[in-house]
């Protein structure tokens, strides 16, 4: 159960010890970190967590501190639509931890964000920056809605209105959001407007890295569109070359199209690898001779984002797609895909975690006793905010980078990530998920013993 606080005036309220809100909505925010469902992304970030700090004997004291969150925002917030009527908003931001920096972390428009999925992906961003060696905590959040169903000007006023709600819970030096499921560099650009013309004038750029992922007019980052994807391939080509191999003639599939999809499906392209297989919500493919993924990129653009109607490919039963005889299966779209149900028929080689928290608990047994290996989510898809991180360098320090730069950057921080698994892996005897928490878990002690907790 959480504590639900509502107030209309617009007065400032403390609602929890580590909850301050310009209350200029009405709101709820939690005091606890109960799980709100049964079975959810939270009880498998719970669980992973769990067994790593068991392996490695995580400080105990530490281990409490990283069970809960630190902040949970819900906000209810209401927007005019184009008809005119009135629709209410629900709006969510849980912060997790932030020893280690601000919090960072994707807002998604999507009907299943809930408190359960926020706390899950927060969690998951806290392993990832720290994984990644960067100077960050870890926070998500988003809107419980189908952005299809609205117009561009609409979402316009749901983005600006939730900004708006949030208030100075985000901030560059706070908490920073970036893209996620269904959000996008427009988007990026309307938060800082919004956040950026709350504040005054005079400090306006020195808000501008109050959001990573924003268009490149609006102080983005040459390379943060591709980013995620571009990682996902390095963590895939280093997979490879530990025996030896190369990603050439390799065959993959790819379930979801949207960034992540599709930048993993060009990048891999490039590797010599042949897409096999697709799927997103609006239709499933199989093509043994390869399909191609700038064909499937302009349909889908073309199309709304959704790949029904492709024509270069054979569509198959969707209960079928993991089965697809391939080497390579990269889930690119939400949580809790591979489970009991399809983990068996996956006959690949690696799953790449192009998603966060793709695989449940009962999945990822399956795939371990079946011998096929995982790139953790927290190490496969950390290219994204490690590109946000030099997007938000760049702000700081009023610099414009090249993409070059930038993709080497991230090369570079993944390499020596993956290095660290592998070696964590083989040093308690265990499998790259766990060492990855571990390798994380290991930098967020140490910092804590080096710091104390105040008071
Ligand atoms: N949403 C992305 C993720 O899950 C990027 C987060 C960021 O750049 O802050 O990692």
């Amino acid at each position: 159960m959480f504590t639900r606080v509502s107030c209309a005036s617009p007065a400032k309220l403390f609602c929890t010890a580590n909850i301050m809100i310009d209350q200029l909505n009405t709101m709820e925010t939690t005091a606890t970190a109960t799980p709100v469902k049964k079975q959810g992304m939270y009880d498998i970030v719970m669980e992973q967590f769990a067994h790593a700090a068991e392996v490695m004997k995580l400080d105990p004291g530490v281990r409490k501190i990283l069970s809960k969150t630190n902040t949970e925002i819900v906000v209810h917030f209401p927007v005019k639509l184009d008809n005119g009527s009135i629709e209410v908003f629900t709006g969510y931001r849980v912060q997790h931890n932030n020893a280690l920096g601000p919090y960072k972390g994707g807002l998604r428009y999507h009907a299943t964000v809930d408190l359960d999925s926020a706390r899950a992906l927060a969690i998951w961003m806290t392993w990832k920056t720290a994984l990644a060696g960067l100077p960050y905590g870890g926070a998500k959040g988003g809107i419980e809605i189908d952005p299809k169903k609205y117009s561009s000007g609409e979402l316009e006023r749901i983005t600006r209105r939730f900004t708006y709600a949030l208030g100075d819970n985000i901030g560059p030096d706070l908490d920073i959001p970036a893209p996620d499921v269904n959000t996008n560099a427009q988007i990026m650009a309307w938060i800082a407007d919004t956040y950026s013309s709350t504040k005054s004038p005079s400090t306006r750029f020195a808000n501008l890295h109050v959001v990573t992922g924003k268009p490149l007019g609006a102080g983005g980052l040459e390379g943060r569109d591709r980013a995620t994807g571009f990682g996902v391939v390095a963590t895939l080509k280093t997979w490879a070359e530990r025996s030896n191999r190369s990603l050439k003639g390799m065959r993959y599939i790819v379930q979801g199209f949207g960034n992540v999809g599709y930048w993993t499906a060009h990048f891999l392209e490039r590797e010599g690898a042949i897409l096999v297989g697709v799927q997103d919500a609006g239709a499933t493919y199989h093509e043994p001779a390869g399909i191609s993924p700038e064909a499937l990129n302009d349909h889908s653009a073309a199309n709304g984002r959704n790949l029904s109607g492709f024509t270069g490919a054979a569509t198959i039963d969707p209960q079928r797609f993991f089965a697809i005889d391939c080497e390579i299966v990269v889930p690119a779209a939400l949580g809790n895909q591979i489970t009991a149900a399809n983990a068996g028929t996956i006959t690949a080689q690696v799953v790449a975690e192009g998603a966060n928290g793709p695989t449940d608990t009962e999945g990822e047994a399956i795939l371990r006793a079946n011998g096929v290996d995982i790139i953790p989510d927290i190490l496969c898809n950390s290219g994204g905010v490690i590109g946000s991180y030099y997007e938000w360098l760049q702000n700081k320090r009023s610099e414009v980078w090249k993409i070059e730069e930038v993709l080497e950057q991230i090369h570079d921080k993944i390499a020596v990530a993956f290095n660290s698994v592998v070696s964590t892996a083989k040093e308690f005897d265990t499998d790259w998920r766990t060492s990855a928490y571990i390798v994380a878990l290991r930098r967020l002690e140490k910092t804590y013993k080096e710091r104390g907790i105040f008071p």
